[in-house]
This record gives structure tokens, sequence and C-alpha cells, in this order.
């Protein structure tokens, strides 16, 4: 139960004065419905009005706050003229100018022969200075705020409003205990989170707004030790009880890496000793494969299968495409037949008989190693014993699938592969209940992909350029992003760009998108991979996972409209043999400051983990995994862009409080159980034995 401390704060916006239901509705909508929103939105911009200048002086464009006598009134000859108010001081005149006016208001507020204090931006206007619809007019400079804070608004919601109710919401915020770790505020000059929110809120200069600064930071590090300490609470439940140590005997690796046509990299090593020991070890696995694109995930993942089937289990490959589990069923199959182990498909396609047959022999234990799409979550899907389960491309999954596969059999070790590389503080917080193995590097051999950014009004040259490729033995993608509201729009185009490079080209170009029929997209796939067809014209379908390694050109088209990762993605479908690979990214038309950065990073870099890094900088954390898909939801106070060293900071801390803490009783663990209710990680809470 949330604690009686944090009612006030959990209250709905409405009961605060002078909120009404419109009202409410707007604030809603801009910071959320409770008090707890209201107090954790913070300002974009500060209003200065301590420039204190004398009239001749006052520069326009500034905010100024000046001291003025009133000297006379100008109400309009016609209607659509403004009503004028002439000031000054020993310096100068000016006027002060007001649109549809109410005189009677403006003789009360400025009455001929007073002097007032007025502030507002100067104007100027025909050589004169002016100040139209001064935000102040009062007797007292006292009267008026010296600094603002400025508030995000949406339309139809008066700044004053918001301002208002977020000085009600501050006022009712409780004295809260420090759940801090002392040494670490002292360190960290840290002010209390009660004075860290209040100057936040009360920023004085732009400076004030930055993220880096003292009050912002800390209260950031409030929110991402809410998350980690949540995280680490869910991780400790889902490994639960329920683990088994799994450990084989090693041969049907031993026959496997022997049937390999290569030498497996250190990095791969490394990898699979660690997720090796974690089976073996009496806990749940929950661990995450990092690896570049091409580095070789796949193998890693059938070796580490192949551990579950020696110790008398089975093992379950999840890919987010059937064409990527026809891809995986292919490409294995030649080492389960080495390690005389059972494979089976299982998709949406497989039906009727050939699916019964499947699923029996699944449940009677005939069948050690199933690769399939999501179809492996219907529910008359059962394992004899399922022992592994390893999801491939985990950013096409959401954490509640994955929730929902574990809860499939007695207690699955999980190994997540995640398609592009995540910088380490993103995944710690979307994926902060995981261990994480990394493949660093990637296989011999191969060399770097040429990378050339290009205008679409060369897109002559580029088919020339492709044509003479092709004829020499060549294989090239051709990738058409989707891009207009309709899908049957953009197929459209990707069929029409197929059969204008088959004529150009002179030779047959495949094509393969999302809505075909997978009987077609197969057979066009097989095409290409036997090199019948040397060019496949491609919607993003091709993005993860595709392994064609003859293939050396990849073209991708609006190049501009994708994101660093899905790019990286792309050109990864190349460089995969020993061949000399290019990636040409045309864009159409003016490129925007983000998109040019995009493709310069591009150019310049093949580092998947760097990219990645670059990612997060242009398009912040939600964008980069996805919101909904990751299941993770965005900070309020936190930027990962800035803060990421306290994320590292936290993770620590919050494994440290729970190892001398494990459920939160000592005084720092009540007050953590605040800070857990203060930023609604009302679930963590749950999993506390005391509560
Ligand atoms: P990803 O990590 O992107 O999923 P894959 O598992 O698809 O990469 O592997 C990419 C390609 O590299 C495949 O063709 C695979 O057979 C090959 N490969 C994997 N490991 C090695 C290795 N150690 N040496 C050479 N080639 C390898
Ligand atoms: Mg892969």
């Amino acid at each position: 139960m949330r604690p009686a401390i944090l009612f006030p704060l959990f209250a709905e916006i409405r009961t605060l004065s002078g909120v009404g239901p419109k009202l409410e509705k707007l604030i809603a909508k801009v910071a959320g419905p409770r008090l707890v929103d209201l107090i954790f939105d913070l300002p974009v911009g500060v209003v200065d009005r301590s420039y204190r200048p004398r009239i001749a002086e006052a520069a326009p464009g500034r905010i100024a706050t000046l001291e003025v006598g009133v000297l006379e009134h100008f109400p309009p000859r016609v209607k659509s003229q403004p009503y004028k108010v002439r000031v000054s001081d020993d310096s100068a005149m000016m006027d002060l100018v007001f649109f549809r006016a109410d005189a009677k208001y403006l003789n009360d507020v400025l009455p001929t022969g007073s002097r007032r204090f007025i502030s507002g931006r100067i104007e100027s206007f025909k050589d004169r200075l002016q100040m139209a619809h001064p935000d102040y007019v009062v007797q007292d400079a006292g009267q008026m705020p010296l600094h603002e804070p400025i508030y995000a608004l949406t339309e139809g919601l008066a700044a004053r409003s918001l301002a208002k109710a977020i000085r009600g919401a501050l006022d009712k915020v409780p004295d809260m205990p420090e759940w801090q770790d002392e040494a670490f505020v002292r360190r960290e000059a840290f002010a209390p989170f009660h004075e860290a929110l209040l100057s936040s809120h009360a920023p004085r200069h732009d400076a004030d707004l930055a993220p880096e600064g003292a009050y912002r930071r800390r209260l950031a590090y409030d929110e991402l030790l809410a998350n980690q300490l949540a995280l680490l609470l869910i991780r400790r439940q889902l490994r639960g009880p329920a683990g088994r140590a799994v450990t084989g005997d090693g041969q049907l690796r031993a026959r496997a890496i022997s049937a390999l046509p290569f030498a497996l990299t250190d990095g791969q090593l490394g990898a699979l000793a660690e997720i090796e020991a974690d089976m073996a070890s009496p806990t749940r696995m929950l661990r995450l494969l990092q690896g570049d694109v091409g580095s070789g995930k796949t193998i890693v993942a059938l070796l580490a299968l192949l551990t579950a089937v020696e110790a008398g289990l089975q093992g379950a490959l999840m890919a987010p495409t059937e064409l990527l589990v026809r891809q995986h069923c292919a490409s294995l199959e030649p080492y389960a037949k080495a390690a005389g182990i059972r494979l089976a498909a299982l998709t949406g396609r497989e039906k009727g008989v050939g699916r019964e047959a499947t699923l029996k022999a699944l449940a009677a234990g005939e069948i050690d190693i199933l690769i399939g799409t999501h179809a492996l979550f219907e529910d008359d899907v059962t394992f004899r014993d399922l022992g592994l389960a390893v999801i491939d491309e985990q950013h096409r999954f959401g954490v509640h699938q994955r929730m929902r596969l574990q809860s499939k059999s007695k207690a699955p070790d999980v190994l997540v592969m995640t398609a592009t590389p995540i910088p380490r503080t993103l995944a710690l917080t979307a994926f902060g209940d995981m261990d994480v193995s990394r493949i660093m590097g990637r296989p011999p051999g191969r060399k770097p992909v040429a990378t050339r950014v290009m205008n679409a009004n060369r897109l002559d040259d580029l088919i020339a350029h492709l044509k003479r490729a092709l004829s020499e033995g060549q294989r090239a993608y051709w990738v058409c992003p989707l891009v207009e509201e309709s899908e049957v729009i953009d197929l459209a185009a990707a069929s029409e760009r197929a059969v204008m490079l088959g004529k150009a080209l002179g030779g047959k170009a495949g094509l393969v998108h999302g809505q075909m029929k997978a009987a077609e997209r197969d057979a066009a796939m097989a095409a290409f991979k036997s090199g019948e067809t040397s060019l496949l014209v491609a919607t993003t379908v091709i993005e993860v996972g595709v392994d064609v390694p003859e293939a050396t050109i990849m073209v991708v088209e609006h190049a501009e409209r994708f994101g660093l990762a899905q790019l990286h993605q792309l050109r990864g479908r190349v460089g995969r043999g020993s061949g000399k690979s290019s990636c040409m990214l045309v864009y159409h038309g003016g490129l925007t400051l983000a998109a040019k950065a995009r493709l310069a990073t591009m150019r310049d870099s093949d580092d998947g983990f760097l990219i990645a890094e670059m990612d997060l900088k242009l398009r912040g954390p939600g964008e980069v995994l996805g919101k909904r898909q990751s299941g993770m939801e965005e900070f309020r106070l936190a930027d990962l862009a800035v803060h990421g060293d306290l994320l590292l900071t936290a993770h620590d801390d919050a494994k440290l409080v729970l190892a001398r803490d494990p459920e939160l009783k000592s005084d720092r663990g009540d007050a953590l159980r605040v800070l857990l209710y203060l930023f609604g990680r009302d679930e963590a809470v749950r999993y506390l034995r005391t509560g």
C-alpha cells in the first residue's frame, strides 16, 4: 500500500483550488492527472525580469522592468487601432500598446499622473520604443516576481493557470525521509529532494534549466534509482525459486562445432562461456546477448540450445518473422544433423495435420529444438520440458510476450538476443532485469563496408554502376522504405521499382515484402540466395537477420527516413562474405540537420555500439527502443543522453541496497519504499515480502 505520507501527491488535479473540469483536462494533457505529475513537470524556460534599464537604454527584444510615470491616454479613433498609454521616465517616453482594450480598466490600473512599475518585452516601432500588453503593471516592484518559470503548454491552456496549479501542487509536497545514501549525497553535493524540487521550479537563468545542474541531477538520480531498484526487484521475482541447473556433457556441442566451416571467435566463446555458466547455476537465467550485426549470434544460440538438449531438455528459438524462422532452420539444419538432434519449425504457416503432428512430437519430447515465430506463444503449444528459450531480435518482442513464454513451462532459462547493439545505459533501463553478455568483435576477414551518401538525382549513375557490378557476378539488395500512409501504395512503389530496375539492368529483379504470401517470399529469397536473381528489391522485411553472404551491395532509397539503428541493420546485410562490399545511402530532396547527422555517422563509422550511442543522442531513448515495444516508459526527470553516468551509479547502488537489505526493512529501506511509490513503482514494491 502506498504510504500515507504520499496521499496528498496522488490526489487528482481537480482537488487544487481554482482547477475546474475544463482546466483539469488541459493540465492533464501536458502533465498528467495527479499532483505528482505536476511537481515533476519541470520548467522548459525562464522569464527574467531583473533587467531594469531606463527607457532610453532599454534594448528592443528584451524583457525589461521599468519604473515610469503615466503621461496621457490615447483611446483609438477607429476600432481596429490600438489603445495607447504614453509613459516616461527622466530619460525618454514610450507607449504602452493595448489591442481591444477596456478603457475603464486601463484608467483604473494606469491613471494619468501615477507612478507604476511595468514589465514586459520591449519592442521598437517606427523609431520609438513601445511595450504591447505588459505582463505586469504594479504600484510596487515587490508585487511581481523577478523570475518566472515557463512550462510547456497545450492549446487553450494559459501559462498562468498552469504555473499556479504547479505552485499549488508544490505546496502539497510533504517532508519525506532521505532515501539516498548520506555519504553519496554529501559527495555529490546534492540538495535534499524537496529543496532540489523547489529550486528546479524556480530557475533564475537559462543555465538553471540545464539537466547537468545540481538540482536537476539530484532529481534525475532519484528517478533512476527508483527505476533500477524496481527492475532488480522484478528480476528477483522472475528468477524466483523455480530455476534449475542445466549442464550438458558437451558431446552434442562438440559434434556441431566440428561441423562448422569456421572457428568460433574469442568473442563468441566468451559469450558462450558466460551463458553456459549461467545455465549451470541453480537460479534462472535471464540474459541479454548483444553483438553487432554479423557478429555471429545465431551459432552461439544454437550451442546454448544444445546444452539444454544434452541435459535432456528441449530448446526454443523464437524469431520475429517467418522469413527468419525459415532462414534459421535452413542454416542450423546441417549442424543439428551433425549433432543428431531433431529440429522443427512452427509458424503461422504450419496448419492442420502437419501442425498437429509437430505439437504431438513436441509434447512427447521427440523434437529437441523448436524454431518459430509468435506461434510459439499459442496456448496449445506444450513442450515436454523446455530448458532454454532463445528470443532473437528482441526489440520486436515486448516484455509481456517474454513473460508469457516464461510461463509456458516450469522455468526455462531465457536468452534474449538483440539485433541492434544497445548502449549500456539503455540496456540497464529497459532490460535492467537481465544480465548482459556481449560478443565483442566480428569474425575475422570481414572487410568494412564502403559507405557512400548520395543524392537521388544521381540515380542514373548508380544504376550504371550496379549494372557493371552485377555483370561481374555480384549480388545486391535494393531497399524501398515504407513511407506512405497506405501500404498498398508503398508496395506498388516497390514493385514498380523492381520492374524498372529489372529493365534497366537487363535481368530479373526479385521482390520481397511483408504482405507477400510466404511461399512467394521464400521463392524470391531462394532465387536470390542461389544467385538466380542477382538483385533483390525489398521493403524493410530484410532489415533484421537476413543472411546471404554472397550479397555485396546494399542500396537504401530514402535513407534519410531511416533511423540509425535501422540503417546499421540494413548495411549489416552485406559485408558478410569475403567479397568487398559497399552501401549506398540514397537521399531524396533536402536533408534536415538530424538526417544529415545520421547519414554522416553511417558514412564515418561501422561500429554498432558507437552508432547506437549516437542514435541515443540524436533521438532519445524512447524512440531508440520503441516505447511500446520495449515496455519502457520515458523518464520524466532523467535524460539518458546526459545522465548516463548517474544511471550506472544507480544500478550499482540498487544492487548494494538489495544485497544489504533484501526486503527494504531498514530505515533507508523504508525511505526507499517511499521513493518507489513516488515514482509509481507500486508493482515492484509488491514483490517485497513485508509491507
Ligand atoms: P548476427 O549476429 O547478425 O545474427 P549471424 O549469426 O547471422 O549474425 O552470423 C553472420 C554470418 O557470420 C553467418 O553467415 C555465420 O555463418 C557467420 N559466422 C558466424 N560465426 C562465424 C565465425 N566465427 N567465423 C566466420 N563466420 C562466422
Ligand atoms: Mg541474427
